[in-house]
């Protein structure tokens, strides 16, 4: 899989954003997810398509989830793609770290159609299909997301009992709050990092080393995890889930 190169708002805007989509995100009526979920009645068919980056790109970690999927294994997880910065010593910034996958594009951890580390699995793939990310539809029009890969995966119109679906409503709403809360925290320890620092975001040095990367060359990465960053040298060598 290749990097491309992506274009971001700044900094202070890119905050703002996030905390207006978690403000949305808390008032959203759960109620209306619980009926979403009762009338789709999803159930997995185990075909596995949502654990390969052909499907899903790739399956975030958030903190609590690294660390228990480091203590099976170190080696595991890479950087997440897309890096969000680079300094002007060509240095990136990631949000957090990725499930490392084979070189087929599926997950690290399945086997014979079946997750491995299926008691400790990533959060995000207990709650999978279901989301509420605020997305674009094909008229441009912003509205909430609740279900990923809807009709191409799994059977539906099971029956889901309302206890069933009201857990996995406030599950769902409770990952996703957590999820875009670990983005500002990280935005906001750049913002410092960087004023500290006398660091700034330089465009034409993330396309630089954007085609480095792509060429094969190792790059360091500073991935943010538990309020700090760890260095790592990193080269695009798998794909990613
Ligand atoms: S951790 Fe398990 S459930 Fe999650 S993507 Fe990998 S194989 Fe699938």
């Amino acid at each position: 899989m290749e990097l491309v190169i992506v274009a971001r708002p700044s900094i202070d805007e890119h905050i703002k954003n996030i905390e207006k989509d978690i403000f949305d995100l808390k008032e959203y009526p759960i109620e209306k997810l619980c009926e979403i979920i009762r009338e789709v009645g999803f159930e997995c068919d185990l075909c596995t398509k949502c654990c390969t980056s052909e499907f899903n790109d790739h399956i975030f970690l958030l903190d609590q989830d690294l660390s228990r999927i480091r203590k099976l294994s170190a080696d595991t997880v890479r950087p997440a793609p897309y890096f969000e910065f680079c300094d002007n010593n060509g240095i990136f910034y990631v949000s957090g770290y990725a499930l490392q996958t084979k070189t087929d594009g599926s997950c690290i951890f399945l086997e014979n159609g079946k997750c491995k580390v299926y008691e400790d699995r990533p959060l995000i793939c207990r709650l999978y299909p279901y989301m509420l990310h605020r997305e674009e539809d094909e008229f441009g029009k912003f509205d909430w997301r609740q279900i990923s890969g809807l009709n191409e995966h799994g059977f539906y119109h099971a029956e889901i009992t309302d206890e069933e679906c009201k857990r996995i409503a406030a599950l769902t709403k409770e990952y996703e709050i957590a999820y875009l809360t670990h983005k500002k925290y990280f935005l906001e320890t750049i913002r410092k990092h960087f004023n500290e620092h006398r660091l700034k975001h330089v465009q034409s040095t993330y396309d630089r080393m954007i085609r480095k990367l792509n060429k094969g060359e190792k790059v360091k990465v500073m991935v943010f995890t538990n309020g700090k960053f760890e260095e790592q040298l990193f080269e695009n060598t798998l794909h990613v889930l």
